[in-house]
């Protein structure tokens, strides 16, 4: 059993908190929004994500999880503190690291004896170094510490699936001393622990989230060829995928990835790669790719409703992906805004993010189900792949809209079926079947 603070309880925070108690640690996780401290504190969850409410709450009842807004109890209670606050971008691309060193300034004046720091935040690869440094330099009361770096790799929408049961874990450090103690923090998860400097860590999580995001880009470049050629995106992905080399995760074509993780970090890799002296070329095309995909998919909207004034439109799908309601970054907002502006009116609806969604975009009507958001729509749009849209009654859904169109922009329905029922369709990259 490990002795755990977790400085920022957010989406990285509380799931790996209520993880890591859930194999026996003892976790306090901290955070300086004191509303959030106080809806914990009282058996509120901030965020929705599978499974975590049962995990946060069966750990605070068997007394392994407890939340707090102070720094100092988080620290005096814990041996190994992990830094778990946001890195947003700056209006250059650059990440805002102010975050995390004002984290490294508090832990470092309170601590009195001696800590592991993990900085479990994605940073531009050398922040271990300059997290250090401001250790060292504010550290009052002269004590021994280690700074690590534990990247983490979770997916929102199955992030506590993808904390119990890691692919592997990577854990950077500038000298053996912190090894034993990371590793029995982590071998309850019976995953490889892959231990290298603190650098590499680093780089290991912008080079993975930025491989992702190629992946999805090289695929929605397939398909703005198959959409040009006549060709289909899904049996391309299907033949691409089935290579053991290239493997089918991350090939399916739509409008692009959002979210709070891979624009920000592969604008991040991009600013380092430069500041350090290469010019990562290959990902500002990633990049582009995907701010193009969701103008592609508008030019899309217009070309098929001509004009989109007075129009109404219903949007199923809000979040930036499924079993999530976060809407950081989500393609929806961008779609929605775009349509708006040009004086249609939308009928939305999510499962989980219309609270959010309602905080960023007032002037939709929200929708109790699908099929209301339907109800009179011209034009029915997919911006989220939510499994509970793939079978929806689509003879219902049709029945309630003024015009059976439907263009997915997640490509979750199938075409010939939802021709066969009388749908125009237009999914990315799939050849409309009425136009066969
Ligand atoms: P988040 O915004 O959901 O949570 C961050 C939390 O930190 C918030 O609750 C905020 O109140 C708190 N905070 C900010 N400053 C603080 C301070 N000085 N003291 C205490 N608490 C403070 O962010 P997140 O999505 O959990 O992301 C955190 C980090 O993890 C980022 O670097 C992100 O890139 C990375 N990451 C995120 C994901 C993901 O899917 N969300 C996955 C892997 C890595």
């Amino acid at each position: 059993m490990v002795n755990i603070a977790i400085v920022g309880t957010g989406y990285v925070g509380l799931v790996t908190g209520a993880c890591f108690a859930e194999v026996g640690h003892r976790v306090v996780c901290v955070d300086n929004n004191r509303d959030k401290v106080k809806l914990l504190q009282g058996g509120g969850i901030p965020i929705y994500e599978p499974g975590l409410e049962d995990l946060v709450k069966r750990n605070v009842a068997e007394g392994r999880l407890q939340f707090t807004d102070s720094i100092q109890e988080g620290v005096d209670q814990s041996d190994v503190i992990f830094i778990a606050v946001p890195t947003p971008p700056q209006a250059d691309g650059s990440t805002d690291l102010s975050f995390v060193e004002k984290v490294a300034r508090e832990i470092s004046s309170v601590m009195t004896s001696y800590k592991i720091i993990v900085d479990k935040s994605t940073v531009p690869v050398r922040t271990g170094e300059k997290v250090a440094e401001t250790i060292k330099r504010y550290n009052e009361h002269g004590v021994d510490f280690d700074v690590a770096s534990n990247p983490e790799f979770l997916r929102e929408g199955c992030a506590v699936a993808d904390l119990m049961n890691p692919d592997r874990v990577v854990v950077g450090v500038s000298s053996p001393r912190p090894v034993t103690t990371l590793k029995a923090i982590y071998e309850p998860f019976d995953a490889p622990i892959i231990v290298t400097d603190i650098s590499s860590s680093e780089l290991i999580k912008h080079a993975c989230n930025s491989f992702l995001a190629l992946k999805i880009s090289y695929i929605n470049a397939i398909a703005a060829i198959c959409e040009a050629s006549g060709a289909d995106v899904d049996d391309v992905a299907h033949g691409m995928g089935l290579d053991q080399r290239i493997g089918r995760a991350f090939l399916d074509a739509g409008i692009g990835y959002g979210g709070s993780c891979f624009p920000k970090d592969v604008s991040a890799f991009i600013h380092i790669a430069d500041q350090l002296g290469y010019d990562f070329s290959l990902l500002k095309e990633v990049a582009r790719i995907n701010r193009h995909q969701v103008e592609r998919f508008l030019k899309r909207i217009h070309d098929t409703l001509w004009i989109v004034k007075d129009k109404t439109i219903a949007v199923l799908g809000l979040a930036f992906k499924p079993n999530t309601d976060d809407m950081r970054l989500a393609p929806s907002l961008e779609i929605i805004r775009s349509l708006l502006e040009d004086g249609a009116k939308i009928r939305a609806y999510d499962p989980k993010a219309m609270d959010n969604a309602r905080a960023i975009l007032p002037d939709l009507e929200y929708c109790s189900d699908p099929y209301a958001a339907a109800t009179g729509a011209e034009a029915l749009v997919v911006c989220t792949e939510w499994p509970e849209f793939r079978s929806l009654d689509l003879d219902r859904l049709r029945s309630v809209m003024t015009q059976p169109v439907v263009l997915d922009g997640r490509n979750i329905f199938n075409p010939q079926d939802m021709t066969a029922r009388g749908f125009i369709y237009y999914g990315v990259g799939r050849k409309p079947q009425h136009e066969r």
